[in-house]
């Protein structure tokens, strides 16, 4: 493991905190350290009260910041004093816990401090580092953990056998400190869980703990359990895609609601899923119990959710029986099935991401501690109290409300611009993830976040269309909701000159293409948990042609027609079809400057007087636009299906 300490950058954070926040992100940077919102780092520093008293404070990560991220804002000013007070006392709830934290902070805006504060509070250093580095749970997770840690670090840390973080984790650290510690003592390691080092400078601190991981590594080099052959064939996933929506369904229905499935299946998974003894190495539960609360225990092995679900209960059954705990869902967090790969499932897409990060340091730990001689988890019972320890609990209690679309799936055509870029806004916005297509390049990275996803699209090319649907299936498990919405507005042309190959493109674009994407997307629409919906953008031609427009026309009114079956073709597999006939968008790339002020010249009108010649004397936006088609895809229109609905200011020709 290499230090990532830059002087140079080092010079930049000035001030005890400040380079506080430094070595912390530099843990955060590496992923064998620490993962989404793991580990915690503290400093210990005086400061004048409001009284111009001095007091001496902890300075220790808040609970909902990354270490990678971390700011001094995320950093909570506790009183060290009182801290190492309530280390004294016999027992302490973590609801307690939490109320001591809060009430002692000096900054009331402050981040819940983190539940590790009393315990980096004991330690007589100023600076603390606390992580879950792999490389360290390696070696703690195996059959003879103990000896092992003992010969790779001697007396240079105090090894603390496995306790639930929390209160009496920082009692018996104090107490083990107290009794273990020399001269030689540079960190502690935490049996099944993970390592603290320690210093005087955050430099100092940081360099420990990258030190201590890397002699691990180097155990587990010697002892051959470093490098993992890949010898898997990595699964191509292709005609895959409906089996893996449809396994996602079932997940949904255990989870309550919708959910993200991404499905990996590379050589190193493949490797790992051919492992002998995979019930063995994977049913045992998590590298380190605070994985818990994304993956749940242990993945479901195969597709058979209804057991698992089964299997869920009777373990909340059998562990929770002596308290009073609210059951979580019973679905599965992470699925390893043999054709499949890896899903990986989450509320969400960002949630999603986090398991399978999560569950590809784990394979690899596991498959290093199985070269090790064996890989072992904590009991089934550590896990639980983790799983539904007090503080979590009250987490449920108080409820998050899902987004009208959390979970759900939704891919737009034509998305780079316009109309269809604005329904991947008004989408996103209500929670959904989305798959966008375009045939222009800028869609790739028109958003960079986890719930988005652009390809490059012809969308008059099946072969394109299919591996499409196969990238977005991958990402996010299924697909909820279609917007068919590219599309091509020819120039004018009356039909005595019309060339019978340009109305011929019209209709492939306009009208074939549809058609493909409708029956591609049909058997993931099927497995919609809430059932598919489909929005197809129209144009005010359909009810009002115009002259010069027939193939334009006539495409879009057989696109209608098609339309009008699939609502009643699809309605049986609840599926609704809707249409939206928006007329006169001018903030989209069709419209230009030349093009409106011509138009308004040719009508005797200002630009402003042509965009709203219509009943309503209002202007029609590509936002107004995508906010009808979400809504035809939420509650308000879930009796509704082969709806036209107008979007175009009131047009006497349509009315
Ligand atoms: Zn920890």
């Amino acid at each position: 493991m290499e230090s990532l300490w830059n002087d140079d950058e080092a010079a930049k954070y000035q001030g005890d905190l400040a380079k506080r926040v430094y070595t912390s992100r530099l843990l955060g940077r590496d992923k064998s350290l620490v993962l989404h919102g793991g580990g915690n780092t503290s400093v210990k520093i005086t400061e004048k009260d409001i009284f111009s008293e001095p007091v001496d404070l902890l300075y220790v990560k808040g609970s909902g910041w990354d270490l990678e991220f971390i700011e001094q804002a995320g950093f909570s000013p506790v009183r060290l004093e009182h801290l190492q007070k309530l280390a004294t006392l016999e027992s302490l709830s973590d609801l307690d816990m939490v109320n001591e934290l809060r009430c002692n902070m000096l900054q009331a805006s402050a981040p819940t401090p983190s539940v590790e504060a009393i315990l980096h509070a004991t330690l007589p250093y100023k600076y603390v580092d606390h992580t879950h580095a792999d490389a360290v749970v390696t070696i703690t997770n195996t059959e003879n953990g103990l000896e092992r840690v003992q010969e790779v670090f001697g007396d240079s840390v105090v090894i603390i056998p496995y306790v639930m973080p929390g209160f009496d984790l920082a009692r018996l650290c104090a107490e083990q400190f107290a009794a273990q510690a020399n001269e030689n003592t540079i960190g502690m390691v935490l049996m099944n869980h993970g390592i603290f080092s320690f210093g005087e400078s955050a430099q100092e601190s940081y360099e420990r703990m990258i030190a201590l991981v890397t002699r691990a590594e180097n155990y587990l080099l010697t002892h051959q359990a470093w490098t993992i052959e890949n010898t898997g064939a990595g699964a191509d996933s292709a005609a895959k895609r409906e089996q893996v929506a449809a396994l996602r369904q079932q997940v949904s229905i255990a989870r309550g609601q919708p959910v993200i499935m991404r499905v990996q299946s590379d050589q190193a998974t493949q490797t790992f899923l051919a492992h002998e003894d995979l019930a063995g190495i994977t049913q045992q539960g998590p590298a380190t119990p605070d994985h818990v609360i994304r993956t749940k225990r242990v993945p479901l092995l195969g597709r058979d959710v209804d057991r698992y679900v089964e299997q869920y209960r009777e373990y909340f059954a059998e562990q929770g029986a002596t308290g009073d705990y609210t059951m979580l869902d019973p679905a599965p967090r992470m699925i390893l099935d043999q054709e499949l790969g890896l899903c990986s499932i989450g509320d969400s897409a960002a949630a999603a991401a986090i398991v399978q990060d999560i569950y590809n340091h784990t394979m690899t730990i596991i498959q290093r501690a199985t070269l090790l001689g064996g890989y072992r988890a904590l009991p089934a019972s550590d896990i639980f109290a983790v799983e539904y320890w007090e503080l979590e609990q009250a987490k449920l209690k108080k409820g998050g409300s899902r987004a009208e679309f959390g979970g759900e799936v939704a891919l737009v055509t034509g998305a780079a611009s316009g109309i269809g870029q604005a329904c991947v806004e008004s989408l996103l916005a209500r929670g959904a993830a989305v798959i966008g297509l375009d045939i222009n390049e800028s869609i790739v990275s028109m958003y960079q976040r986890e719930d988005f996803l652009g390809i490059v699209c012809d969308v008059t090319e099946r072969q394109q269309v299919a591996s499409a649907l196969e990238q977005g299936v991958s990402r996010f498990g299924g697909l909820d909701m279609l917007i068919v919405n590219a599309g091509v507005f020819p120039g004018g042309c009356n039909i005595a000159e019309l060339d019978l190959d340009e109305w011929r493109r019209v209709m492939n674009i306009n009208l074939d293409a549809s058609l493909m994407l409708m029956q591609l997307a049909y058997p993931l629409l099927r497995c919609a948990p809430e059932h598919g919906r489909v929005v197809v953008v129209g144009s005010k031609n359909v009810p009002a042609p115009g002259i010069g427009a027939a193939s334009y026309s006539a495409s879009k009114a057989a696109l209608n027609q098609l339309v009008r079956i699939a609502a009643m073709e699809w309605g049986v597999d609840g599926i609704r079809v809707n249409t939206v006939h928006p007329d006169a968008v001018f903030d989209t790339g069709l419209w230009t400057d030349e093009v409106l002020a011509a138009r308004a010249e040719h009508y005797g009108m200002t630009v402003d007087e042509y965009k709203s010649r219509n009943i309503l004397k209002t202007q029609v936006s590509s936002a107004d636009v995508a906010e009808l088609v979400a809504a035809m895809c939420g509650s308000l229109f879930q009796c509704t299906t082969a709806a036209q609905v107008p979007i175009d200011g009131g047009n006497e020709r349509v009315i």
